[in-house]
């Protein structure tokens, strides 16, 4: 079970300068989860406790899952990745016994950042229904926070969690000693926008006619998830048009195919 539900990765390969328009958010979690692990001499001389989880949140496809993965980089940590859908389980204790695996996982590859996505699938705020699904759920949270209140003695591990349903949350998981540094990551603006496509494009055979500022401009509301899927959409209407540069047009044909998309109901999925 221990393979299936997590994601292991040795060495990530996202680094900084793979994410933009977050630059203030990469300064934080370098401060929260790269300086503890690389100079945890800093927290020990000014006699105080780096955070001790970061909690990331903000829309879909923001770049949160690649901060984590930077940092682990830039610290050549080992990323270790649960879902937190994935600790949502039927039989009794088999959250529990994921979070335990979890932790001895990290223990033995450290330093490790471990990465919890969709924490509020374990995470969110008490019902009244008293159904057994819901109490081996709070089971799962309880076991998680008492993982991280032991956490001191646990070395070089570092703990991040995402979420896209803040307002969800319940408040035991954000007091101190738990996930008490938040980091919000929103949808890029125009600058943002602008760089996350001279990224995405920066391996791409581009006409010297492509205006970045103005496809930032005609992006408004797109997450960096969603730039990524135009560039690509784009270097295939090129590929189509046997052209071997992509064009301005490429982009609005693009543009145009995923707003139509977005409006197909067969096609919704999320
Ligand atoms: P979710 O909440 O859906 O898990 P997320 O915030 O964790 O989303 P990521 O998994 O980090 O999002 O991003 C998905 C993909 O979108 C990335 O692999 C990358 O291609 C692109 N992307 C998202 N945000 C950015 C960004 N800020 N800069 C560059 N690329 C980005």
């Amino acid at each position: 079970a221990r393979a299936q539900a997590m994601e292991v990765d040795e060495s990530p390969e996202v680094t900084y300068d793979d994410i933009g328009g977050i630059d203030e958010q990469i300064r934080e979690v370098r401060e929260a989860v790269e300086d503890p692990l690389l100079n945890p001499e800093k927290f020990d001389t000014v006699g105080v406790e780096p955070p001790s989880g970061v909690l990331l949140h903000g829309p879909p496809g923001t770049g949160k899952t690649m901060l984590a993965k930077a940092v682990a980089n830039q610290t050549d940590a080992t990323f270790i990745k649960m879902a937190g859908s994935e600790l949502v389980r039927k039989f009794i204790g088999e959250g529990s016994r994921l979070v335990r695996d979890l932790f001895d996982l990290a223990a033995e590859r450290e330093p490790a950042v471990i990465f919890i996505d969709e924490i509020d699938a374990v995470a969110a705020k008490r019902t009244d229904s008293k159904t057994s699904g819901d109490a081996e759920v709070q089971r799962t949270m309880m076991q998680l926070l008492s993982e991280m209140d032991g956490f001191d003695d646990r070395g070089d591990i570092r703990i991040m969690a995402a979420t896209n349903r803040f307002d969800m949350l319940d408040g035991a998981i954000l007091r101190p000693g738990r996930f008490d540094r938040l980091i919000e990551v929103p949808k890029p603006n125009a600058e943002g926008r602008e760089r996350i496509l001279r990224i995405h494009t920066s391996e791409m055979n581009l006409a010297e006619t492509l205006d970045f500022a103005d496809l930032a401009e005609e992006t408004e509301g797109m997450s960096g998830a969603d730039l990524a899927s135009l560039t690509t959409e784009a270097g295939m209407f090129a590929i189509r048009d046997g052209r071997d540069e992509v064009a301005m047009t490429d982009f609005t044909d693009a543009m145009a195919k995923i707003e139509q998309t977005d409006a197909d109901p067969q096609t919704v999925y999320h």
